[in-house]
């Protein structure tokens, strides 16, 4: 998808601060760090959300998720991680490429719930 921010990060048109990438998966810091370490999981090829997601995508995807989830623990020492997907406008869901936010926790001022 041409005008997709999400593909030009995957292309490297765009910046980002990568975490993890693999043949199929990409995670990179979220801009707006809701949290220190709030980070972004998508797959590399554009799907706008759970409704057109493949099982196959879906699964490399979250195969990726636990090593992604024990980089940010190592790395940013969290005491929890929460793992939101928002799906359509009315659910939040602002840019349209599928993404997975890994949302590090530290108490209850940290300014996420
Ligand atoms: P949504 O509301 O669609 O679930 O989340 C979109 C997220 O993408 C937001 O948290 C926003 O900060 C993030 N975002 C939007 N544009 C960019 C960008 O160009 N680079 C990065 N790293 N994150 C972005
Ligand atoms: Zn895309």
């Amino acid at each position: 998808m041409s005008d997709c921010i999400f593909c030009k990060i995957v292309n490297g048109e765009l910046p980002s601060a990568k975490v993890f990438e693999n043949d199929d998966v990409l995670a990179f810091l979220d801009l707006s760090q809701i949290t220190k370490g709030h980070t972004l999981v998508i797959p590399k090829i554009h799907n706008e959300n759970i409704y057109d997601m493949a099982p196959e995508i879906a699964g490399k995807l979250f195969e990726a998720v636990p090593k992604i989830s024990r980089a940010i623990k190592a790395e940013f020492n969290p005491q929890g991680l929460n793992l939101l997907n928002n799906n359509g406008s009315f659910a939040g869901q602002e840019v349209f490429h599928f993404h997975l936010h890994l949302i590090p926790r530290y108490n209850e001022n940290d300014g996420f719930g």
